[in-house]
């Protein structure tokens, strides 16, 4: 995992401050999640940590260095976006192994990196079919493989879960329980799902019109006198 520090982020639209001068630090390999209502910021926020979107202001630093110069594939942040965001056109393993070839990784190395990310999912039988052809379920675990292809020390997930039913929510929930003990990744989960936060988060940031207005543990956050 990678240490992680936004200082003074912020993002304005016009004249909306989506993220106004949010100020977090996250330690190596903790699972933080980003709690809030719908248009809170937290996706935004999200993007500019991948490099999805330009800050107005503030610094973002991974292990101490900023960030916000490089562009997405120089920064070593795997995302898993909201409704997945698979290329359609491309096959379950083109679509995995699309990171290593923005990083210029060798042919060979691409191949076999691709079916041991897809082994991990439990998904090495479908590397040939489109992304249409799979359930839901299936479908965000190939996005999971493929922000994990290339072994970021650092997991973005956007609502991950938002498009699953309540049955696979719960599933992939321990799935990404387990998964984060695996990797030792930082991660970073957004969700509007104040149960989903308290049972995997390590901390929880509690977003409100921009603005983060609450960071603890889940303890910390809900059992106080
Ligand atoms: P959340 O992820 O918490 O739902 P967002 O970060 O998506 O919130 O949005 C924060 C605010 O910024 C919202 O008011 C949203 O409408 C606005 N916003 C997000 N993206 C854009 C954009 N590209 N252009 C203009 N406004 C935007
Ligand atoms: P450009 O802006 O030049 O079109 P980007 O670097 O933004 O290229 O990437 C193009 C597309 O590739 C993005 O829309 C995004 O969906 C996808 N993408 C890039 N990097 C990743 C990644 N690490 N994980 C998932 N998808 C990615």
């Amino acid at each position: 995992g990678a240490h992680i520090e936004l200082q003074d982020l912020s993002k304005s639209y016009a004249n909306l401050n989506a993220v106004e001068k949010v100020n977090l630090s996250f330690d190596a390999g903790e699972f933080v999640t980003f709690l809030g209502p719908s248009g809170s910021g937290k996706s935004t926020t999200l993007m500019m940590i991948a490099g999805f979107q330009v800050p107005s202001s503030g610094d973002i630093k991974v292990n101490g260095n900023s960030i916000i110069q490089q562009p997405v594939h120089k920064r070593n942040i795997g995302m898993v976006f909201q409704n997945y965001a698979l290329f359609p056109h491309l096959s379950v393993a083109q679509n995995v192994a699309f990171p290593l070839e923005m990083r210029g990784v060798a042919r060979n190395d691409i191949a076999e990196r691709v079916k041991r990310s897809l082994a991990a999912v439990r998904l090495d039988k479908f590397g040939d079919r489109r992304p249409a052809q799979l359930s839901g379920g299936q479908q965000q675990r190939v996005a999971l493989a493929r922000a994990l292809v290339f072994e970021p020390p650092v997991l973005l997930l956007d609502e991950p879960l938002g498009a699953l039913d309540a049955k696979l929510r719960e599933e992939m929930k321990f799935e990404l329980k387990q998964l984060h003990q695996s990797i030792g990744a930082t991660i970073i989960f957004v969700t509007h799902d104040q149960e989903e936060a308290l049972t995997l988060s390590d901390r929880i940031a509690v977003f409100n019109h921009g603005k983060v207005v609450q960071y603890g543990t889940p303890e910390a956050l809900y059992n106080q006198p």
